[in-house]
Formats: C-alpha cells, structure tokens, sequence
C-alpha cells in the first residue's frame, strides 16, 4: 500500500515489538520481533524526505536512507533492497547491531518531541524480506579479471572487501583462522543481539559467488604475509583487535576470574552446536553462580545479558563511572537493566578474593572529579568505602587492543601507530608495504561492525585502482 511521507506528526514512532524481559532471559534469541509489512511501510512513511539528510550524512556508509524510506513506505521494496545493498554490503546485520541512537536515528531531524523514524529496524525489515523473496544474490560478476587478492580476516571489513571485489570481477580469497566467517559478528556479538543464521546465509552466499575461503588458517602460522603477497596481486589486512586490556589487581590470577571474549566465544559456540569443553567444565558458564562483569562497554552488557540467560544466580556490573558516562550504548543499558542486572555505578574492583577460586570482588566507591583535557570526567577513589560483592564468575570487559602484528607476521616493515593499530594512507588504505592494504578495528582500534563495512568497501575500490595502475605499468613496460 502507497503511503504519503511526513507522516511522523499524526503517526508516532513504533518500533517492532520487543520480547518481554522474562521470556528473553530463558533463550538466546534476538529480542526485537520483526516489522508486521504495513508497520515497516508506514514507520518509514514517518520520514520527512529532508533535503539535506542528517540521518545519512551521519550513517558511516552514508546508506540512501531516505530513498529506501520513501520505496518501504510505497511499497515497492525490491528497489528499497536494491537501494539498501548499493552502499552496504551487510545492511541486515547494520539494522540489528549499529547503535543507531548514537548514528542515523540520533541524527534523525524529527527527533526533538516527535522521536526519529526507526530507520534501523525498517533497514534489517527490507534485507530479511530481500531473502526470503530470493531478491540477494550472490555477489556474481559479469566478467572474470585475471587479478586476485588475499584477505586476512573475515570480519566485517574482509567481508565487505571480499564481496565488492568479486563483483568487481576479481579473484577473491580469504584467510581467516577461525572455523566459521564474520569475525566477531559470530563469536562475539551474542545471539541475543544477531542471530548466527544471518551471518552464515550470507558466507553461503558469497561461497556460492565464488569467493574462496580458506578456513582455519592463521596468517603468520600456517602461511606468512610473504607468501600471500606473492600469491595475490594485492592484499589486505582485516584482523580485528584481539588483545584483552588487563587489569592488575591482587587476585587476578584465581580461577573464575575469565576474558570476556573467552567467555562470548564459548557461549556462542555452544550456541552454534560446537562441543564446548571449557563450557561444559563450568569453566565459561555463568550457570547458578554469581557473576561479577567489571567494565562499562558493549562487551561488558553482552557478558552481564548471557550471564543471565545461561542462569546465573545474580549478576552484577562494576563500573568505575556513573551511567551517563557509560561507554556503551544507552540501549543495551537499558534492556540489561530490564532483564535484571544489577548496575554498581562509580565502583573499581581492588582485588579479587579466594583461594584457588574466586570467591568475591572488593572494591572501592569512586567519586567523578573535574574534567580532564579530552574533557572526560575523572574518577578518584572514596576513602575508606570500600565493600565485597561475592562471586564465583569475574568477567573483565575492559576492551581490546591490536596484537603485535608486524612480529606475528614477521613482518618488521609493517608499520603500526603507538597503539599498536596498523598505520595506513588514510586515502589509500594502503601501509608502506606496497600492495599490502588495511582496514576495520586493526587501523581504527576497537570500533564499530559499520565502520568495518565502510573501510572494506572503499579500500575494495583503492585496491582495483591500485592493481589496474599497476597492471597498465607492466603493459606499457613490455
Ligand atoms: P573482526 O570482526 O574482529 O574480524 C577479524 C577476523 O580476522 C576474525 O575472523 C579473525 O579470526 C581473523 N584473524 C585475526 N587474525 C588472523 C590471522 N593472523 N590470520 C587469519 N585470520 C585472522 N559493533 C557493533 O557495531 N555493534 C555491536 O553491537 C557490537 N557488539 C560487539 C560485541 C562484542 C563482544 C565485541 C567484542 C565487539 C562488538 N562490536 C560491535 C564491534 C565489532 O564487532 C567490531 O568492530 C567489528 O567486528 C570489527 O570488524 P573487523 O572486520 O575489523 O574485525
Ligand atoms: Fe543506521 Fe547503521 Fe543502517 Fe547506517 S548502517 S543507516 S548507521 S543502522
Ligand atoms: Fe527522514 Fe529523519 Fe533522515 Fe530526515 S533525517 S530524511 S526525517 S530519516
């Protein structure tokens, strides 16, 4: 049914349905329902068509929102897919997990009083429809090129890569050192958030393209940067950041004082049907314990959330700020709150108590003090306001840094910031070795599923530029 825009000044906002907090806690599965087709057409009918769309211009991949608005409103949603897939590789998986209230929506002009069109969930609607009506196809090209290129990594930023290149025509490849494809999208964003069904019909679908993917081989082990670099006209570096940032703190050492990614990883591979041995041990599950996650970001809510789903006996999350200072996204805060974590703002563990195992936190109440240059508040501790949580499970979620990559790919030329992440030509993507190219978390630092997507589209381009350059060179050599 054909609707008018503007609607948003008789229509409120609805977004899908939300599972009620004591039915989600019992299962893994995402919590928001799907668009009912009149709702999706008429919560895009909200939009008011801006000429210059905020909601865009602060969208990383700077998607056509308000085109693929207007075509759901009128109905005509095999172009709203079209529309949609132009400037995103993974825009069902960008509707599910990209904090929207900080990007697109955030930036929606309706916001003030009216609240913002609910563009994230109509994106996930369009592409979930787009494949059930068979309207995805696999990134096929219409002729071959005789160039090829190695990526490390398929993450977001690989895949994304991967899939423009193939369509380009190239011959794609990609190494990844995990058994499964989508990086962190698989084995670290719970279920609860992206159900793992999305990330894998897509890997059918770029396999089915003809995108070569070499699983269970890690670069710098099983093959070096050398020799991709020889196989491969170019190639580019996807990896991620997997180092966990540490805490050191007497105690750190007991057992049930695990990394949060040990822990989502194992979750979600449970989830997936894999035999979990660390999970069955009890190692990795929170299962009638009391769960203390330390950390203020996305990864410390997706721990508390699958503590609870897993059946801990409480959980709680020890954060040094107070809530408006939270790292995370809002969102995520909120539903955690609503399926029973309990928030220990302005608090920072001091040691973890036990013997062998780990038998409760002590920590310290903090105070936020006068702002610091980057104009973040600073925390000191509260003398003398010290107090013990019990718990049996510590999770620390305190963020990720890169690995030393030009040692583990034995590769000293590689150049890296004083972060660690990999230093590239921010207009290339390319590093100083020539042809070796990045993107995603190991050049920006731990970010963002859509930043991801956004490096690998636009350093897919840089590399075609970059080989064609180099190809028309040899030719005109001969
Ligand atoms: P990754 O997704 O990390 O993929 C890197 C890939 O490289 C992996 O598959 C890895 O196995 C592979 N690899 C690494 N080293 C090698 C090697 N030597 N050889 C071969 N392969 C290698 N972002 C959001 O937008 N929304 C969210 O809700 C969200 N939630 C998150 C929750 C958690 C728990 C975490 C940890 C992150 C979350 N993020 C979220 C961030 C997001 O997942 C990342 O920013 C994004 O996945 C980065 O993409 P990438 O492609 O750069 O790297
Ligand atoms: Fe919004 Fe993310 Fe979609 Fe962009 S990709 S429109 S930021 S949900
Ligand atoms: Fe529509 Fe809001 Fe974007 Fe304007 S800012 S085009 S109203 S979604």
């Amino acid at each position: 049914m054909a609707e008018r825009m503007l609607q948003f000044v008789r229509l409120q906002q609805q977004p899908p349905a939300k599972r009620a907090a004591s039915v989600r806690r019992e299962d893994f599965n995402e919590i928001y329902a799907r668009f009912e087709p009149e709702k999706a057409g008429a919560q895009a009918s909200r939009c008011s068509q801006c000429g210059v769309p905020f909601c865009q211009i602060h969208c990383p991949l700077q998607n056509n929102i308000p085109d693929w608005l207007k075509l759901t409103a009128e109905g005509r949603m095999e172009e709203a897919y079209e529309v949609a897939a132009s400037t995103n590789s993974l825009p069902e998986i960008c509707g599910r997990v990209c904090p929207q209230d900080r990007l697109c929506e955030g930036n929606c002009v309706i916001e003030k009083g009216f609240e913002s069109v609910t563009i994230g969930s109509v994106e996930r609607y369009i592409v979930d429809l787009a494949f059930e009506k068979g309207w995805v196809k696999p990134p096929t090209p219409t002729h071959e090129l005789p160039w090829s290129v190695g990526i490390v990594g398929a993450g977001p930023a690989g895949l994304a890569a991967a899939e423009r290149l193939r369509i380009r025509g190239f011959q794609v490849h990609v190494y990844d050192r995990y058994d499964r494809v989508g990086g962190l999208m698989i084995y670290g964003i719970p279920n609860f958030k992206l159900e793992k069904e999305i990330v894998l019909r897509r890997w059918d679908q770029y396999a089915a393209g003809g995108i070569n993917f070499h699983m269970n081989v890690a670069v710098g082990q099983d093959i070096t940067l050398d020799e991709l670099r020889a196989k491969h006209d170019a190639v580019f570096i996807a990896t991620g950041v997997y180092k966990a940032r540490d805490i050191e703190v007497p105690g750190a050492e007991l057992a049930g004082v695990v990394a949060a990614l040990d822990y989502l990883t194992a979750s979600n591979r449970q989830n997936l049907g894999d035999a979990v041995p660390e999970f069955d041990s009890g190692a990795l599950n929170a299962d009638g314990r009391d769960v203390v996650v330390i950390g203020g970001g996305d990864t410390a809510m997706d721990c508390v959330r699958t503590a609870i789903r897993q059946g801990a006996k409480s959980v709680s999350c020890l954060y040094r700020r107070d809530k408006a200072n939270m790292p995370g996204s809002m969102r995520e805060v909120h539903n955690a709150e609503e399926e029973g974590v309990r928030f220990l703002w302005l608090s920072a563990p001091e040691a973890f108590l036990g013997g062998l195992d780990v038998t409760g936190v002590r920590a310290v109440r903090m105070h936020l003090g006068l702002p610091d240059a980057t104009g973040r508040q600073q925390v000191a501790p509260i003398e003398g306001s010290h107090f013990v949580q019990p718990a049996s499970l510590v999770i620390k979620a305190l963020g990720f840094d890169p690995e030393d990559l030009p040692a583990a790919f034995n590769e000293p030329a590689l150049p890296v910031s004083r972060w660690g992440t990999l230093k590239v030509d921010f207009r290339t993507f390319m590093t100083a070795l020539p042809g070796v190219f990045a993107g995603g978390d190991i050049v920006r630092g731990a970010s963002l599923v859509v930043w991801g997507i956004r490096d690998g589209r636009d350093a897919a381009e840089q590399i075609e530029t970059y080989i064609r350059a180099k190809a028309e060179l040899a030719q005109a050599a001969e």
